[in-house]
């Protein structure tokens, strides 16, 4: 036990969900996150079962004083769902999703991960805009904006976003949508993590799929500068029903990859095409001509399917470490660099994503949402992994460079794409005017900054 969890004075008969303190065979397990570099020990961690142990966990941390941390899916990438000798509020079981097939909405528990939501709207062939990776929390990826393979499409999370419940720092329920609360629901659309603990969200939904045209196109990365000029001309002219990812890794031994590309370094273009499949390929069929790729498995499938194609790579408990820019356009330059630095790429497991931005996310008003990438070109999110220790900060140390390299063309930074960057970096993710807006936001609903284990926005 830690010495703070000795002290506390916690009854467990006033939660619903299980009280887990060190020593007890779950507190292990539940204290646990998605990026195995964190390992911190929380005195005490509440598994809330529902709202009223949230009320109860928040009043408990203001009586009890212990720093709070807030868990949903646990994948924040700089770790901040878990702190040492802190309160950890931990909503992963709060998993109900109701889908309203007639009104097309959905309303999500905060503890839903992405492939469970998928599975409840896809049933009814509908879908929420959501992210690439069906392992992450719901939660903290809408707070923060919520970009992902239909955003071109149906714009982000939070453009399909309705309304929240939220338990805020004074342990209050409070409601917020663009028609009750409107200046929390502005400030919940990006900075979401700063105004209290949301229970629940609701989302208007869009029909999908069930069948898409969607997967990578492989060369060989030495042929990267070539393939991502065409790639830049040939995206530039794409509907807004095509969203693409580009991936430099050494190619992963998994099925859809041939045997003889696993471990070789691969330049991959990975397309999602969410309209008629016909029109897709003829869209999609001069990049698969160009410069004879070595493998394409960019056929129709499942949307469910794609959406868990990303899973194998972000496997948890592994080491991570990100750093993350916007950038306008790729210029030569840039591509120039992109190849030389994946050149350099060391572990197997490293692959780092850069995503086609613009369509229907830049077409809603920029003021509308406190989330501030909408004009960005490209999101770079040049991230590393390795199985341990072993190896990680030679590889981290060639993601800061690379970042480094970019940094005469950053524009902004998407929040869940940040590290422990500090407050300057925060201010560029949401830009000076909505950073004032939100401190004096933060000012009005959260004076004390109860809740600090974010990419915080301290009171203004
Ligand atoms: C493998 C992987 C893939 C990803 N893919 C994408 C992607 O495709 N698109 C994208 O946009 N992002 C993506 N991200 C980034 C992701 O959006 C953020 O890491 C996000 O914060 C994860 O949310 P979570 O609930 O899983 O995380 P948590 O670690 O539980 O929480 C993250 C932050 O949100 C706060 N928070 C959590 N729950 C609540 C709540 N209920 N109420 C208020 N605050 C809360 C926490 O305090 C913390 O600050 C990915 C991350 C990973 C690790």
């Amino acid at each position: 036990m830690t010495a703070v969890a000795d002290e506390i004075q916690l009854d467990d008969a006033a939660f619903r969900g299980a009280v887990l303190r060190p020593g007890v065979p779950d507190y292990d397990v539940h204290r646990k996150i998605w990026n195995g570099s964190f390992d911190k020990h929380p005195a005490v961690i509440v598994r809330c079962a529902g709202v009223a142990d949230v009320i109860a966990a928040v009043k408990f941390g203001r009586e009890s004083g212990l720093p709070v941390a807030v868990r949903s899916g646990g994948h924040s990438f700089p770790g901040l769902s878990v702190a040492d000798d802190a309160l950890m509020i931990d909503l992963a079981p709060m998993k109900g999703v109701r889908v309203d097939p007639d009104k097309r909405t959905a309303r999500v528990q905060a503890g839903v991960l992405l492939g469970e939501l998928d599975r409840e709207t896809q049933a009814f062939g509908l879908a929420v805009p959501s992210g690439i990776v069906t392992h992450t929390g719901v939660a903290g990826l809408t707070l923060g904006g919520g970009i992902g393979w239909i955003m071109r499409k149906h714009g982000l999370s939070v453009d399909q976003l309705v309304s929240v419940d939220l338990v805020t720092a004074d342990g209050e329920f409070v409601k917020a949508s663009a028609d009750e609360n409107a200046d929390l629901f502005w400030g919940m659309c990006g900075a979401g993590a700063n105004f209290g603990i949301v229970t629940e969200f609701e989302f208007r939904c869009v029909p999908l799929g069930p069948q898409i045209l969607a997967g990578p196109i492989f060369w060989p990365m030495e042929k990267s500068g070539e393939v991502l000029r065409f790639y830049r001309d040939w995206v530039a002219e794409a509907p807004d029903e095509l969203m693409t990812i580009v991936v430099h890794r050494k190619a992963p031994p998994l099925p859809f990859v041939p045997e003889e590309l696993h471990g070789k370094p691969v330049v991959m273009v990975i397309c999602c095409w969410v309209g008629d499949i016909e029109e897709g390929q003829k869209f999609i069929k001069p990049l698969k001509d160009f410069s004879s790729p070595v493998a394409d498995v960019c056929l129709p499938k499942p949307y469910l399917t794609h959406q868990a194609m990303f899973d194998p790579s972000f496997v948890p408990g592994r080491w991570y470490y990100f750093k993350s820019c916007d950038v306008p356009e790729l210029t030569d330059d840039i591509i120039d660099i992109t190849m030389e630095r994946s050149l350099q790429i060391k572990s197997p497991l490293t692959s780092f994503p850069i995503w086609q931005m613009g369509g229907a996310l830049s077409r809603v008003g920029d003021g509308d949402t406190s989330f501030n990438g909408r004009h960005a070109g490209f999101t770079y999110n040049i991230g590393c992994a390795t199985e341990t220790e072993e190896g990680f900060a030679d590889e981290r140390e060639w993601v800061r460079n690379f970042w480094s390299a970019l940094e005469a063309w950053h524009t902004t930074v998407y929040v869940n794409f940040l590290g422990d960057e500090g407050e300057e970096r925060i201010r560029t993710a949401y830009g000076a005017e909505k950073y004032d807006r939100l401190k004096a936001l933060k000012q009005k609903y959260d004076p004390d900054n109860f809740f600090r284990i974010n990419q915080n926005i301290p009171p203004s």
